[in-house]
């Protein structure tokens, strides 16, 4: 299913025009901010506000249609964030520039959305320098 425009506007002001991932406001990035399935639809998941998220373009390339990851040390299947489930505060915070996940969940969605890349940080460093982020 499409998402439609009005379900598009619907996702953009529940997230405040904010990445519901790394937080990064809309007027921060030059690429628009996209609509996220939080589980793919190829996995049977539907276009509905409780599967949607507004995601970044760095974040939802790097996601893709992932929704878990396997943690390297126990070896245990873990949910990446799911932003209709989880509280951003719960399983992150910032260090300085750098997002860091404070639970399993956290750490596997740091990884997978690359959120500590060298140009991520520098943007947040430079945004965080205008009080612009978080
Ligand atoms: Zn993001």
């Amino acid at each position: 299913m499409k998402i439609t425009d009005s379900l598009r506007k619907q996702v953009i002001q529940r997230a405040q025009r904010r990445c519901e991932y790394c937080q990064l406001h809309q007027d921060c990035s030059v690429y628009s901010h996209e609509v996220d399935h939080l589980i793919a639809r190829k996995h049977g998941c539907q276009t509905v506000l409780s599967n949607l998220a507004l995601a970044c373009l760095s974040c939802n390339r790097h996601k893709g249609a992932d929704f878990a990851t396997i943690d390297p040390i126990s070896e245990v299947i873990t949910p990446l964030f799911n932003p209709r489930r989880h509280l951003w505060s719960e399983h992150f915070m910032l260090q300085q520039a750098q997002i860091k996940g404070k639970t399993p969940i956290g750490k596997a969605t740091v990884k997978i959305l690359q959120f500590n890349n060298s140009r991520r940080i520098l943007e947040r460093q430079v945004l965080m320098a205008q009080g612009r982020y978080p």
